[in-house]
C-alpha cells in the first residue's frame, strides 16, 4: 500500500511541485491549504484537497480523522515575504509560529509523529563566513527568518518532550518550475529575482532594477545560491526516508553551493529567453547580505541528496517555460 503523505501549504509554489513529485514517486498525498497565497489549480490530480487553517485545530482534527493513515506531514504553511514580515511582524509570528504549535499539537493526539519542514537560510542573518554550514551562528535580521528560527527550535524541544522526529531544511534561493511548465511560480507580491527579470522579459513591466551595484563581490551586484524547486521536493522524499530509518532529528542546508550574482542571472535570462530586458541600478533594499551561498555538503553525505538541475541556465529555462504560457498566472 502506498504511504499516505500530508503538504501543509501543498497548493503554494514549493508545495505544489512537492505535491507532483510524490505523485510521482508513487505517495499517496493529502493537501492542507487556506489559499491565503496559494492555487486551488496548482494541487494535482490524485491529491486529496482539504480547504483550512492549520492555525485552526478543529478543522485539523477533522482532516486528521478522516486521512487516519497520515504518515509524515511535510510543512510548507507559512508567509514568506522579508519585507511584508519587517512592517507587520506580528503577522507572521502568528501565523508561522503558532500555526506550527497547533500543527503540531494535532499531530500529538493523533500520534503523528514525523514532520519534514521548510526552513530556510534567512534563520542565518548576516553569515559570519561563506559558503554557509548548519552549525554557522543564527542571527535573523528579519521577522520572517526569526519566526523560521523559532519554528526549528519548537520542533526540538517537542521532539525532546514527545518524541515527534523533525528533518528542517534550509532552502537557499528557490526557483525554477515544472519543465513542462504545468505549475510554476505565481505569487502576487512577486519578491523573487527569477520571476521579476521574466516578467520584463514579457514585456509587463518596462526594467528590471537592480537593488544596488556597490556589494562586496566581483561585479558589484548580490550573490545568491539558487536551487530548483524539483531538486527541493527530492530532497524531502529522502528527508523522510531518514526518518522512516530510524534517525535523529536534524538540519540540513540545501543549495547548489555554486553563487551567481543579479548581473550573471540577468545575462543568463538573456540567453533563455533571447530577449533584451533593459535593466537600470536603483538604491539598495534594507537588509540583503552581500553573499548567501550554502554549504549543502551534508545533504549530500548523510541524505544522498543529488540535485539534477545543476546549472543556472536549466533552471531559467523552466521557470521560462512556466512564465511564457501563463504570462498571467493560474490566471489563464
Ligand atoms: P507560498 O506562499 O507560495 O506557499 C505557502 C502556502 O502555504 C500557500 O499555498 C498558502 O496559501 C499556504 N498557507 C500559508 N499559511 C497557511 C495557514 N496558516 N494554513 C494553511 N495554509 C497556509 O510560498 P513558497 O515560496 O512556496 O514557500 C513554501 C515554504 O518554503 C514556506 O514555508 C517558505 O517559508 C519556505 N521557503 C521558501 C523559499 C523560497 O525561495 N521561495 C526559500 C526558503 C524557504
Amino acid at each position: 500500500t502506498k504511504k499516505t503523505i500530508m503538504v501543509a501549504g501543498g497548493a503554494g509554489y514549493i508545495g505544489s511541485h512537492m505535491v507532483y513529485d510524490l505523485i510521482q514517486q508513487g505517495y499517496d498525498v493529502v493537501v492542507v491549504d487556506n489559499l491565503s497565497t496559494g492555487h486551488r489549480q496548482a494541487v494535482m490530480e490524485p491529491a486529496r484537497f482539504y480547504e483550512g487553517d492549520t492555525r485552526d485545530r478543529d478543522f485539523m482534527r477533522q482532516v486528521f480523522t478522516q486521512e487516519p493513515n497520515v504518515d509524515t506531514v511535510i510543512h510548507m504553511d507559512a508567509f514568506s515575504i522579508v519585507p511584508e514580515s519587517v512592517a507587520d511582524p506580528l503577522k507572521y509570528f502568528d501565523n508561522n509560529v503558532i500555526g506550527v504549535i497547533a500543527l503540531l499539537e494535532v499531530m500529538k493526539e493523533f500520534n503523528v509523529n514525523k514532520i519534514v519542514f521548510s526552513s530556510t537560510a534567512a534563520t542565518y542573518g548576516n553569515p559570519e563566513k561563506t559558503p554557509i554550514e548548519e552549525a554557522d551562528r543564527k542571527d535573523p535580521i528579519n521577522p520572517y527568518g526569526e519566526s523560521k528560527l523559532m519554528m526549528e527550535k519548537i520542533m526540538r524541544w517537542v521532539d525532546q518532550a514527545y518524541g515527534i522526529k523533525f528533518v528542517a531544511l534550509r532552502y537557499f534561493n528557490a526557483c525554477g518550475a515544472h519543465p513542462e511548465g504545468l505549475i510554476g511560480e505565481a505569487h502576487t507580491h512577486e519578491t523573487h529575482l527569477i520571476p521579476n527579470i521574466l516578467r520584463v522579459a514579457l514585456g509587463q513591466s518596462d526594467t528590471f532594477h537592480i537593488f544596488g551595484d556597490d556589494y562586496n563581490t566581483p561585479d558589484g551586484t548580490n550573490v545568491r545560491d539558487y536551487v530548483h524547486i524539483l531538486d527541493l521536493a527530492d530532497a524531502h522524499i529522502l528527508a523522510m526516508k531518514y526518518l522512516d530509518a530510524g534517525n535523529p532529528s536534524d538540519v540540513f542546508n540545501l543549495g547548489s553551493s555554486t553563487g551567481f550574482s543579479v548581473k550573471q542571472i540577468l545575462e543568463e535570462a538573456r540567453k533563455v529567453t533571447g530577449k533584451e530586458i533593459p535593466a537600470d541600478v536603483s538604491a539598495r533594499r534594507a537588509g540583503d547580505p552581500d553573499i548567501l551561498v550554502a554549504d549543502s555538503s551534508k545533504a549530500r553525505e548523510v541524505l544522498g541528496w543529488k540535485p539534477k538541475y545543476d546549472n543556472v541556465h536549466d533552471i531559467i529555462q523552466t521557470a521560462w517555460t512556466w512564465h511564457s504560457k501563463h504570462p498571467n498566472g493560474y490566471q489563464d
